[in-house]
């Protein structure tokens, strides 16, 4: 699923990046009528709290919610969206599709951490590493709960 999330939903677009689905996060700042033209030319469901921005889209879900998690079990509920579609296959910070790591980036994780089964990834944008650690343990709970869910 593509989606477009306002600057008010950075840690729910997190979530919906985690979950694989290409998800763009509006810059702080920018214009409402940018918005609407960035969502129509990207063909992205909008995501927004904001009442008056989702009236004047062409797709928009209103999420009226205050936690993430409350807010992705709303989105899901409305979109029917998978939340193990594709668990890390994106950065979270940026929406780039990860690649495999390298061997020379798998050596640069923490110790404790090269010896897991993996998979290794490492973002092409940023450059940061995801690997099956805590994080992303907590993370895939957190999705499969959603999944569950919905
Ligand atoms: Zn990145």
């Amino acid at each position: 699923m593509r989606l477009f999330c306002d600057e008010m939903l950075v840690g729910l677009a997190r979530w919906l990046r985690a979950a694989g689905d290409d998800t763009a996060l509006a810059e702080p700042g920018t214009q409402d009528a940018d918005i609407l033209a960035l969502a129509e030319a990207e063909d992205r469901l909008l995501v927004t709290r904001d009442r008056r921005l989702a009236g004047r889209a062409g797709r928009a879900v209103l999420l009226t919610e205050d936690r993430v998690e409350d807010q992705a079990r709303d989105l899901g509920e409305r979109t029917g969206l998978d939340w193990r579609a594709a668990p890390f296959t994106r950065c979270v910070v940026d929406n780039a599709p990860l690649r495999p790591a390298t061997r020379e980036e798998r050596d640069a994780v923490p110790p404790q951490a090269r010896g897991l089964p993996g998979p290794f990834r490492a973002c092409p944008d940023c450059g940061r590493l995801y690997w099956p650690g805590s994080h992303v343990r907590r993370m895939s709970e957190r999705l499969e709960r959603l999944a569950r869910n919905g």
